[in-house]
């Protein structure tokens, strides 16, 4: 083995890559984790302060991998001995009947996670900073909080490289050479290794060009709101405000969540889940507006204790697959080369369990979780894919 081979090699330091190589690592392979920017950046979807991490979901499939990411999230916490997670709670509200709201309080109910269904009374003495839509039910999953973003990234790595792992950042990928072993050329090096996994996140296309395939993948920018709190502590930290969403419903094309006012004080954070269409290298020539104006109507309505135009706009990247499911399996053709991909801007709670599936693969080992709604063929007769 020559300097620069490898038994892996992770394209990508975001959260799905740092966890894939944490995993490898761990497994005692050699392993290169390549990222493009100088670390720390804010031009992927991992950067920032914070994230939702819940059990509630939609699909069963979700709320059992998160019974293992809760492990191994907190596992990393004691071996980084920081603190990534804070227990919030997640009130989700959605028209009572609809199938959104409906699915959410399946899951939670059929797996047994701790939860309160709250009728109107309850719901108004419960929040009563919240006016709820007529028709709307509410749960509360009792689970859900934050996780501090940004710390879970670098203690990720941290451990990552006191395992043995390297990381060279502002290292670009440039040409890939599947085979055995698989070429990698970067920027300023030419590595090699048995086996490669791609957590590019919103440029993972870009890099599929150089092994023939392309997944029907839509890059989004997303505006990433902070509102102020008419009176400073109203859905911050000290009120015990749980994160929230608001299930689509009422014609809205997607849903509406938010965090306790953490990063900036005084502000709290509530987006929109869909942006407009980007390319990841030409983010900062566009702006759509529509998302603001349909969050400011929303709060105007829901939260009348915030400012209902936004004190802090930031941006972030959503990739976004037709079926909102993520991309984790082997390349079609080259099954030493492995895909994270797709996370559709619910991925970062599951990054200790998707970097375990993704070593798992690379090692040619049984995954640990049941990856059918993640393979590459359901996209088959799609017209945007070449498979
Ligand atoms: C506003 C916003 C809010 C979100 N909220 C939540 C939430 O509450 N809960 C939740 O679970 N998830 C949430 N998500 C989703 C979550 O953050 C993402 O799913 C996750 O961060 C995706 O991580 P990734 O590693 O796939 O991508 P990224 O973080 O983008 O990492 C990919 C990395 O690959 C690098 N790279 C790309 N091309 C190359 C190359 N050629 N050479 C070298 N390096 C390269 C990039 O520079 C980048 O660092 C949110 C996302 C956004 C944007």
């Amino acid at each position: 083995m020559s300097a620069s081979d490898y038994d892996c090699i992770v394209v990508g330091a975001g959260i799905q890559g740092s966890f894939t190589a944490y995993h490898l690592a761990k497994n005692n392979e050699k392993t290169l984790l390549l990222e493009q920017f100088l670390l720390p950046h804010s031009r992927g979807s991992s950067h920032g302060q914070t994230r939702i991490i819940r059990k509630a979901y939609e699909q069963d499939f979700y709320t059992h991998m998160m019974d293992d990411s809760y492990e191994l999230w907190s596992q990393l916490e004691t071996e980084a001995n920081v603190q990534l997670y804070r227990r919030t709670g997640l009130l989700v509200m959605g028209k009572e009947d609809g199938p959104d709201f409906e699915s959410f309080k399946g899951t939670l109910l059929r797996s047994g996670v701790p939860n309160e269904i709250l009728d109107p009374a309850q719901f108004a003495q419960r929040f009563p900073d919240v006016r709820q839509i007529e028709g709307d039910g509410a749960l509360v999953d009792k689970t859900a909080g934050i996780l501090y973003a940004d710390r879970a990234l670098r203690a990720v790595q941290s451990v990552f490289q006191r395992l043995g792992g390297v990381i060279r950042d502002g290292e670009k990928v440039v040409d890939i050479r599947p085979g055995f072993p698989v070429t990698v050329t970067t920027s300023s090096a030419v590595y090699r290794a048995r086996s490669l996994v791609l957590t590019a996140g919103p440029w993972v296309n870009k890099l599929l060009s150089h092994t023939g395939l392309q997944l029907p993948l839509q890059v989004e920018k997303i505006n990433v709101c902070y509102w102020r709190e008419k009176v400073p502590g109203t859905y911050g930290v000290g009120s015990e405000f749980p994160c929230f969403i608001r299930v689509k419903s009422h014609g809205a094309a997607h849903d509406i969540y938010g965090l306790p006012s953490n990063e900036y004080p005084g502000l709290m954070k509530v987006c929109y889940h869909g942006g407009s269409e980007t390319d990841p290298d030409e983010r900062d020539q566009q702006s759509s507006q529509e998302d603001i104006k349909i969050l400011s109507r929303f709060l105007a309505r829901c939260f009348p204790g915030l400012l209902s135009t936004p004190a802090v706009v930031e941006s972030c990247l959503y990739t976004v697959t037709p079926d909102s499911h993520f991309v984790l399996d082997r390349h079609p053709t080259y099954g030493n080369i492995v895909i994270g991909a797709g996370f559709s801007g619910h991925g970062f709670k599951f990054g200790p369990v998707v970097g375990k599936v993704l070593c798992e693969l690379s090692l040619g080992k049984m995954p640990s979780h049941d990856l059918s709604p993640f393979r590459i063929q359901r996209f088959q007769s799609h017209p945007k894919s070449s498979l």
